[in-house]
């Protein structure tokens, strides 16, 4: 069983958003820079002056590792753990899905997938920007 994600209050309304099918970030009222994880002060210029806003839900694979040991018993192998550089210019960690692993790279466009929860969570996943349909 993979444990449930702990929200804070600096997460919460990450969490209630995925709920809903939608992925938001933490964008600088300042700079107008997009960060990822939510935290206190812009990682940029350090304002604490930020807002939560949608996300396109759409980037490309910056990174993808293929894992074939499960990190707990019961996890389907192989998977694709990934950074995947959003178009609002944020980095999110993720699992690449509806794909084959070999498949699965640098650079290749990707949209967000609402398949998987862990408990009450929604966990946003990945997958090709033209995958759905068929598969
Ligand atoms: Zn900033």
């Amino acid at each position: 069983m993979l444990a449930e994600p702990s929200p804070t209050w600096l997460t919460q309304p990450y969490w209630d958003a995925t709920a809903k099918h939608t992925l938001i970030r933490p964008k600088c009222s300042s700079c107008g820079t997009s960060f990822f994880s939510p935290q206190i002060a812009c990682p940029k210029c350090t304002s604490e002056q930020w807002t939560w806003e949608q996300s396109s839900g759409r980037g490309e694979i910056l990174s993808a590792a293929t894992v074939y040991k499960p990190p707990h018993p019961g996890i389907a192998v192989p998977y694709v753990f990934s950074a995947v550089r959003m178009d609002e210019g944020w980095n999110i960690l993720t699992n690449i899905v509806n794909c084959k692993p070999e498949e699965a790279k640098i650079g290749m466009r990707v949209k967000v997938n609402w398949d998987r929860k862990i408990g009450n969570f929604v966990i946003p996943c990945f997958e090709p920007e033209q995958a759905g349909g068929s598969k």
